[in-house]
This record gives C-alpha cells, sequence and structure tokens, in this order.
C-alpha cells in the first residue's frame, strides 16, 4: 500500500505551502522515528513519565450481571487521565531530535491542548495552544491548566469561533513558522504522516492489552471495542488485533441523539466520502449539526485507516447515543467504581450491548480516559435525590 493511503482513502490534501514541511516531517518519521535509539527514549518516557503499563482489569461485578466477561484496559489511569499522553509524547520527542524549538496544537475542550502543554514542559519547548473563544470560555479549568504548565492560550475569535477555526489558525502559525514548529495532530487524522505515525505511537495500548488478556486466559478476547472520535485510541488498540480473525472489533461513534437525527458525530455509521483536513475520509453530511454529550467525540471526519477497516467490512462502527453512553457511565460507576470518561462511556455501552446479544463470551474494552472532567455534565444529567 502506498505510504499514508489506506485504501482509497488518506492521501496528503494540503495547499502547496504545507507539502514541504510534510514531506519532511515523513521523512523524519521514517527515519528518526522508527530507530532503535528513538524507540528505547519512548519506552522510558511511556514508562516513568506516562505510568505504562497500564493494567487489564477483569471487571467481575459487571461481568456477573450479564453473560459475558469484562477486561479493560485501564488507559484512564495514564498521567493526565487519558490515551492522549502516548501521542504527545512520541511527536514532542520526535520534534525535539528533528531540531524543532516549538510546538502549536489545536484543542476543542482542552484535553488535547492540555497534553501538549504538559510535554511542552517537559521537553522545554515554547507551545502555542489554538482554541476557539467559545470553546475556552466553556473550559475555563482546561485553559488554566494549560497557562499553569506555561503554555500561551490563543482564544480565536474568527467564524464560528470553535473547533475548525482553531485548526485554520494553526494552520496559518505552521505556514508563517514551519522552520523552527511541529504541529502536534492530536488523533489518527489529517495529512499523511500523521494517520500512521499517531496510529504507531498510540499501538502500545493493543500491543499490552494483547499479550496480557492471553497472560491471563491463555486466549485472545472474542470482541475488543473502543470509541471514535479523530480515532486514536480505537486504533491504538486495533492495531494489534487486525490479523486476529476470530477477534471482532468494533468502534463506538458519538451518535447524538441517535444517527436518524440531524445531530450526531458518527461519520462511519452515518457519514459520506469526502476531503476535510487534508485526508480523504468520512465526514458528517452538510446537513448535520455535529453534537455528542462528549467533546472528544465531537469531531465532523474520522482517521481515513477506520473509513478503510469500515469499507473492508474489518471493524463494525456503530453509533452509540447520549442516552447509552450516560446509562453506561453510570452502570460502571455503581458496579466498579471506576469513573468513565464520557466518550469511552460510549464503548462500555456497546460492549454491554453485545454481552446483551450474546454471541461473546469475553470482550475487551478500552477505556480511553476517566471521567472526572466530566462531573459537571453528569451533575446536570443525574438527580440522586
Ligand atoms: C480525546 C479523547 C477521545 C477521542 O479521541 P480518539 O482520537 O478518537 O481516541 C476518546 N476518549 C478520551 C478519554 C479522550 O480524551
Amino acid at each position: 500500500m502506498t505510504r499514508g493511503r489506506f485504501g482509497r482513502y488518506g492521501g496528503r490534501h494540503v495547499p502547496e505551502p504545507l507539502e514541504e514541511p510534510l514531506s519532511q516531517l515523513a521523512d523524519a518519521y521514517d527515519e528518526i522515528g522508527t530507530s532503535e535509539a528513538f524507540q528505547a527514549a519512548f519506552r522510558d518516557h511511556l514508562r516513568e513519565y506516562a505510568g505504562r503499563p497500564t493494567p487489564l482489569y477483569h471487571a467481575r461485578n459487571l461481568s456477573d450481571r450479564y453473560d459475558a466477561e469484562f477486561y479493560f484496559k485501564r488507559e484512564d489511569l495514564l498521567h493526565g487521565g487519558a490515551h492522549k499522553i502516548n501521542n504527545c509524547l512520541g511527536q514532542a520527542l520526535l520534534a525535539t531530535r528533528a531540531g524543532k524549538e516549538r510546538l502549536i496544537a489545536e484543542t476543542g475542550a482542552g484535553q488535547h491542548g492540555t497534553a501538549t502543554a504538559m510535554v511542552g514542559a517537559l521537553f522545554g519547548l515554547e507551545t502555542e495552544i489554538y482554541q476557539g473563544k467559545k470553546d475556552a470560555e466553556r473550559q475555563q479549568m482546561n485553559v488554566f491548566r494549560m497557562r499553569l504548565m506555561g503554555a500561551e492560550v490563543n482564544e480565536v475569535t474568527r467564524g464560528g469561533a470553535g473547533l475548525a477555526d482553531a485548526v485554520d489558525a494553526a494552520l496559518e502559525d505552521l505556514v508563517a513558522n514551519v522552520e523552527n514548529t511541529h504541529y502536534l495532530v492530536g488523533s489518527v487524522v489529517g495529512p499523511d504522516p500523521f494517520p500512521r505515525m499517531v496510529r504507531d505511537f498510540q499501538s502500545v495500548i493493543g500491543e499490552e492489552a494483547r499479550e496480557q488478556f492471553r497472560d491471563r486466559t491463555g486466549e485472545l478476547p472474542d470482541a475488543a471495542v473502543a470509541c471514535v472520535g479523530g480515532g486514536s485510541n480505537a486504533m491504538g488498540l486495533f492495531d494489534a488485533f487486525r490479523d486476529d480473525d476470530a477477534v471482532d472489533l468494533y468502534g463506538a461513534e458519538g451518535g447524538g441523539e441517535g444517527p436518524d437525527s440531524t445531530r450526531h458525530a458518527a461519520p462511519l455509521s452515518a457519514g459520506t466520502d469526502d476531503v476535510i483536513h487534508g485526508m480523504e475520509t468520512r465526514v458528517i453530511a452538510d446537513d448535520v449539526e455535529v453534537h455528542s454529550v462528549s467533546a472528544g467525540l465531537d469531531y465532523p471526519g474520522v482517521g481515513p485507516e477506520h473509513a478503510m477497516f469500515r469499507e473492508e467490512g474489518r471493524v463494525s462502527y456503530e453509533a452509540v447515543t447520549d442516552e447509552a453512553a450516560l446509562a453506561a457511565f453510570r452502570e460502571l460507576s455503581e458496579t466498579e467504581g471506576i469513573i468513565p470518561a464520557l466518550e469511552s462511556s460510549h464503548a462500555v455501552a456497546k460492549a454491554i450491548q453485545l454481552a446483551e446479544d450474546g454471541d461473546h463470551e469475553t470482550i475487551l474494552v478500552n477505556l480511553s480516559g476517566r471521567g472526572d472532567k466530566d462531573m459537571e455534565t453528569a451533575a446536570e444529567k443525574f438527580d440522586f435525590d
């Protein structure tokens, strides 16, 4: 397969000034990123800074309620509370080795901006985060966290003052400062080399989980489930199982108010083919408002490799509604004392549905993050009186 293409998806659909810097980044990744010295340094940072390996947890209480055994890959226990740090460490390390002195990133709710600010501080890189002013106003705590770690937060007021406008502002910054700046993309999206590079940095999730599962049970799981926003935690899990035909793979998208409504975040199960943010992939149609109860799934596109997996039928992608995700969020909290991120709750909901359908005895779920950041949203939904 041509580098950067996933079947008919992917590619590098960018304006001329970005061609050269992206081609240099791809070369740097192929030469430096795959070297033994780089991989050893990356593994050290994953272990000492991020807290890897994360446990594989057999959730017996939840399993007792259903006719299936649930196993959770605990990415929620990583530094920062989610899988995002895996990718940020990899890219920041590559940026340093490639001689860059500055990181930029865009962020919606602030989770990726916060993870980028962490590695900016760790590696002593000047860091600037672009965030739509509307998002920044709703996420004051994340703005504060980023500033506390030394990042500059640039509140973008143009256009609709949202994520798409922050992406545009960051791209302009990159074109103007390409000599010393690395654009730290937060998921398996965008032009080549980002989708394959971010997948590789996140693939430690599936590598660990596959080995831990086999050590524990002597077998592989019947099903593996992850939530899909841009798709990085899901690719990180699926990559290790792609050739294990006996393992059914499931991606849970943000179904919002339901896939038949005009408010959802499900480009794989209810989208169309198009070019967005430098890649050909599945996108949400124009007449749909991108919406999910979890900010991390609120993205109009999806990684091109997922678009390929969908077409090949290797992974089943299904939309999980806000309501189902909130019910799973509550059920995992009550049964196991683990509060999942609302994003991850979509995967938990899908796993519970699989258990109810009865076709899988063992189900591996990627718990991509913890739910502490979602307390305000949850408090609006649940009433304990
Ligand atoms: C950002 C985020 C996601 C969505 O991003 P992917 O690239 O699809 O993994 C999912 N879960 C959590 C906890 C997140 O913070």
